[in-house]
């Protein structure tokens, strides 16, 4: 009895890439997935860009009228 476990010459074996989330400065990736047999991308990982500050004009902030908030 087959365990059923098998590769067909037209499939590919998707190995996980892993993506984690940007910090400030520095650009994150996106889960993706590459063929662990000939290296073909399944799932392109995607740049996520990294945070940035930004101020903010808010008419009832307290502090001089800008509050910092993280955007990215
Ligand atoms: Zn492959």
């Amino acid at each position: 009895m087959q365990n059923g476990l098998r590769v067909e010459s037209n499939q590919h074996t998707p190995v996980a890439d892993a993506g984690y989330a940007p910090a400030y400065g520095v650009n994150g990736l996106t889960d993706g997935s590459h063929c662990a047999v000939c290296g073909t991308v399944l799932v392109p990982q995607q740049v996520i860009p990294a945070l940035t500050y930004q101020e903010v004009a808010l008419p009832n902030a307290k502090n001089n009228g800008t509050i910092t908030v993280a955007v990215g």
